[in-house]
């Protein structure tokens, strides 16, 4: 296959998920060996473990973050940061909520379910903790319990960042699925809107996935070699 000119498409949609960090170490939340295998996530992720044993829930969530930076980015993600620099309408939309996309420098422009770096209060407040430990685990106006911006099981995902996906998705003229099996909903229906816009449809992941049909290119090979191979700096 000839590689890829980005410069050709004006609005290439990258769209990623857990296989993406995978690659580099990071430990995966859901199927087999998966984390939610060895935690019940009733108790360390979703709003009711939160109010129920908050220190429990930082202190998972506290593992999670160690565990993450521990794991650098691979040649997939640098891969990704030349791509931008060549075609700057590159977006990047992402499942994935370890930061690994903007370590290696990567402009995410919809993180889907949130970021393990930052923490929330209800009165507001955000803030921006790139430490494996929380500077701070209770607000300063309201000394309530901040807890970490993602979308756990039982809440609402983010309405305005799924929007913002929508409209990515919806004028893309590319869209290439990158170590995600698609089958989270609602990100499950961007592959979906993106076929029927009429984007290219091309698809990075070792195995074949529920998705698998809305693509008319499939790559069967872990994104390190997929993205230098497919696409030309
Ligand atoms: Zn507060």
């Amino acid at each position: 296959m000839q590689a890829i000119d980005l410069r050709r498409y004006q609005h290439p949609v990258f769209f990623t998920g857990a296989g993406l960090s995978a690659e580099s170490g990071v430990p995966t939340y859901r199927g087999r060996g998966g984390i939610w295998q060895q935690y019940n996530y009733e108790d360390y992720a979703c709003q009711r473990a939160f109010l129920r044993n908050p220190e429990q829930v930082l202190d998972f969530h506290e593992l999670r973050r160690t565990k993450t930076l521990a794991c650098a980015p691979h040649a997939g993600h640098m891969h990704l940061v030349q791509l931008q620099s060549l075609q700057p309408q590159l977006a990047v939309i992402t499942q994935n909520i370890d930061g690994l996309l903007q370590r290696a420098a990567v402009r995410v422009d919809a993180e889907l379910h949130g970021s393990m770096w930052r923490l929330r209060c209800a009165c507001g407040i955000r803030e921006d903790v790139a430490a494996a430990s929380y500077a701070r685990r209770r607000c300063e106006q309201c000394d309530a319990w901040l807890r970490p911006d993602i979308t756990w099981f039982e809440d609402a995902v983010d309405a305005s960042v799924f929007a913002r996906a929508d409209e990515l998705v919806a004028q893309a003229d590319l869209f290439v699925a990158v170590g995600t099996s698609g089958v989270v909903w609602p990100a499950a229906g961007f592959a979906q809107a993106a076929h029927g816009a009429g984007a290219r449809m091309i698809e990075i992941n070792p195995e074949a996935t529920e998705a698998s049909g809305f693509y008319s290119e499939c790559v069967r090979l872990p994104a390190s070699q997929a993205l230098p191979a497919l696409f030309a700096l």
